[in-house]
């Protein structure tokens, strides 16, 4: 330690608690700083900076009030090949100490690369805040158990897994309580069963229209810990951030030359499972809105393997969010249909009669395809060519777009604007309550029915 004012004492406090052997070489010391003598190993040389102490040093610190000592001693530390820290001084560092948060053997450290030492003494009471009290006596139980839980599960993921359910179960729970012995005794239970650690699941995750945000935190949670995920197309690549950097990440969607059958990925799914694998099946929206979700389930069950279903924000729901429409209201809209504009089953047709009764918000998926069909049937089954309709494509992300139109201009519209999937259609009197200005991608907006009323700001729409 080159200095011996109030930061070198500062920070030879922290050196001697960590059980360091100080030498503090400066021409004037601090009384706390010579105080410090009494309860640690530290050591004064009461004399201008001296190069051969650097030598014998495994860190040093300079921490002087004259820029130009701190400059030497860094400069020393260089020949001598020592790590130096000079404070506040980072051109002069070849390290720097991250601002910690210390909880038994819990270390947490924050660092802004020198940058802004005050944003992450922030950042570090946000952390201070978030931590249990007493999360240095888990670490400390866990320390206790780790032989033991070696000796008894015998591959790293079964061990792994058994972590996991500790820290995010009841043992920890009781551990975080200062309930010790319920925790042991949970713990010696568990040992018991060794077999439960190999157990594998199946989670079905719902993770929302595409902004990362909106998936759940349970969907999160579980995509964490999920050893492979088995994930769809319209799944943001953003997501998949939120697996284990090990995890074995699948696409089992559709893509030129490859596609997955349905039976493909149930057996894939099954197979996993059984191999005592945690399989993350991740579907965009929500798995049991047009998500297939429950032919996986049945296959899961058929087998006998264990498996929880996240739900996700469906698109239509999404999507009417973020155009704001509203789906119902009590002036205008009494009920919502999710829907497809074509049948589950080739070549049947949806119930039209149904779907064009008044009064009701339709949202329809899928249905870019077959929009002209789609727009002539509700007209045929007596919903007028005024009804107003919105398609919002890509919603959520970055790239949304919402096209306003009308039953009778909406196929032509959205031809003319180049609408592609992912899309949902959305019919009836509720799509004109939406506000004239959109609170998300404002700039966006294609409102076909403003145009046709004044065709002078074509141009600009077509430029969209
Ligand atoms: N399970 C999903 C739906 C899958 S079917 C869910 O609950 O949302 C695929 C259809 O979903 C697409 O054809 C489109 O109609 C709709 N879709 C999915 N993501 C979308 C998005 N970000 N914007 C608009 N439509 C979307």
């Amino acid at each position: 330690m080159v200095g011996g004012g109030e930061v070198a004492w500062r920070k030879t406090t922290q050196l001697v608690e960590a059980g360091a052997r100080v030498v503090v070489n400066a021409l004037q010391v601090d009384d706390r700083l010579r105080q410090l003598a009494e309860v640690g190993c530290v050591r004064f040389v009461e004399e201008i900076f001296d190069e051969t102490l650097v030598a014998e040093a495994v860190l040093v610190i300079a921490a002087t009030s004259d820029p130009q000592t701190n400059a030497a001693v860094s400069a020393a530390a260089r020949r001598h090949r020592v790590l130096c820290n000079a404070v506040d001084d980072l051109q002069n560092c070849s390290f720097i100490l991250p601002a910690t948060v210390q909880r038994g053997d819990v270390t947490v450290a924050v660092s802004t690369a020198g940058s802004a030492p005050v944003l992450a003494r922030r950042i570090k009471a946000q952390i201070e805040e978030m931590l249990p009290v007493r999360i240095g006596a888990l670490a400390a139980f866990a320390h206790r158990w780790r032989p033991q839980v070696k000796k008894a599960l015998g591959t790293i993921r079964q061990r792994r897994r058994l972590w996991e359910d500790v820290f995010d179960g009841e043992i920890a729970g009781h551990v975080l309580a200062g309930r010790e012995a319920d925790a042991h005794r949970r713990m010696t239970e568990r040992l018991a069963r060794p077999d439960d650690a190999a157990r594998g699941q199946a989670w079905l995750v719902g993770a929302g229209p595409g902004d990362a945000g909106l998936m759940t935190l349970r969907g999160k949670e579980l995509l964490a810990r999920a050893d492979v995920v088995l994930y769809d197309r319209l799944v943001a690549k953003d997501i998949l951030r939120f697996a284990r950097r090990e995890a074995e990440l699948v696409f089992v969607g559709k893509r030129p030359g490859e596609s997955w059958t349905q039976e493909r990925i149930n057996s894939l799914l099954v197979e996993s499972v059984r191999a005592g694998k945690r399989v993350c099946r991740l579907k965009g929206g929500d798995p049991f809105v047009f998500g297939r979700g429950g032919e996986e389930v049945e296959a899961l069950s058929k087998a006998g393997l264990d498996y929880e279903i996240v739900p996700g924000v469906t698109a239509a729901l999404a999507c009417a969010a973020y155009a704001g429409i509203p789906l119902t209201h009590r002036s205008a809209a009494h009920a919502v249909w999710l829907g497809t504009g074509h049948a589950a089953v080739d070549g049947a047709e949806p119930d039209w009669a149904a779907l064009a009764r008044g009064g009701d918000t339709l949202a329809l998926y899928m249905s870019v395809r077959r929009l002209p069909q789609i727009a002539a049937r509700l007209q045929a089954n007596g919903r007028a060519a005024s009804t107003l309709c919105a398609i919002v494509e890509n919603g959520t992300t970055p790239q949304q777009r919402v096209l306003r139109a009308t039953l009778g201009s909406i196929a032509d519209n959205a031809a003319r604007y180049a609408i592609e999937s992912p899309a949902v259609l959305f019919v009836g009197d509720a799509v004109g309550l939406a506000p004239q200005q959109p609170w998300f991608a404002p700039e966006r907006l294609i409102d076909a029915n403003a145009l046709d009323a004044d065709p002078s700001s074509l141009q600009t729409a077509i430029q969209l």
